[in-house]
């Protein structure tokens, strides 16, 4: 892998960030991450939407066009020599001496580009148990933020508690996971928070959505509570890097047969073929 930093190439390992950075001292920062598929970054536009999207949301004054970022990132990727990899785009409101307010300096963009590390098969085979936590965060969590501790500390009790994700809930409804959508099916039909304040727009949600259409399946946007999911026959979570993962047990209750369900692999094996077709062209 290789990383980016202002302009310049360097090595994962070597020093890069001067000590009085707003991204480390004030998580003052978005981000995006960007999975390849053959060298080829996915859903690259929509991506760069977001990016966008979160930067003027946080007011940061980025003077880079959406066009220059395509061409960063694509010779990062280049670069790397990499062709199954993550892009980790990171823009903070620059290098200046620890203040609230907004320093006059330009912003810091940084990336890595790094080999995928794979889900273990095991997992998209059995499926894998997930956790309830109280949705602890801000109100603007569509922004893609640096300030994640809220969704760490959930995810080391998941981890801690032997789960793969801590699904998030607010006022007794699921939002979304530490770093994941939340999909519930019944009867057929895909369910799944609805895009608001409260959550991220995913980009494998909007992929996920693109792929119920093409296999004839509903896909319906619409508010769920714990007991609903907890009720509901298949449940599945979605995020760039591991696309879509089966949940089969939450709080340790089976969830349907206690099995991966048949609607979630079918969305998982047709969304393979979209990246299948992708790698071809
Ligand atoms: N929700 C949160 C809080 C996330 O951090 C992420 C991604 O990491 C997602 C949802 C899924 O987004 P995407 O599909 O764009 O990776």
């Amino acid at each position: 892998g290789i990383g980016y930093i202002n302009g310049k190439y360097i090595g994962l390992n070597e020093n890069a960030v001067p000590i009085e950075e707003r991204g480390c001292q004030f998580g003052d920062g978005i981000y995006e991450v960007i999975r390849v598929y053959n060298g080829k970054p996915f859903m690259l536009d929509e991506h760069l939407a977001r990016l966008l999207k979160s930067g003027n949301a946080i007011k940061l004054q980025i003077k880079q066009s959406m066009e220059e970022f395509r061409m960063l990132i694509k010779e990062a990727i280049a670069k790397s020599g990499l062709s199954n990899c993550c892009v980790y785009l990171q823009i903070t409101r620059g290098i200046s001496a620890r203040n609230h307010l907004f320093p006059d300096v330009p912003v810091s963009i940084s990336m890595t580009v790094k080999q995928i590390i794979p889900l273990p098969d095991s997992i998209r085979e059995k499926g894998a148990a997930a956790i309830f936590h109280e949705d602890e965060r801000w109100a603007n969590c569509y922004i893609k933020s640096l300030n994640l501790l809220p969704n760490v500390l959930a995810r080391q009790t998941a981890y801690e508690q032997g789960c793969f994700e801590a699904i998030l809930v607010r006022e007794g409804m699921v939002t979304e996971g530490t770093s994941s959508n939340v999909f519930i099916v019944k009867q057929g039909k895909v369910y799944t928070t609805p895009l608001s304040r409260n959550i991220l727009a995913g980009i494998t949600r909007m992929v996920v959505k693109r792929v119920s259409e093409v296999v004839n399946v509903q896909f319906i946007e619409q508010a769920f509570s714990k007991e609903d999911l907890v009720g509901a026959d298949e449940v599945f979570i979605t995020n760039t890097t591991s696309e879509i993962v089966p949940i089969v047990k939450v709080e340790g209750k089976k969830i349907g047969t206690g099995a991966p369900g048949e609607v979630t692999m079918k969305l998982y094996h047709k969304l393979q073929q979209f990246v299948a077709d992708l790698k071809e062209m």
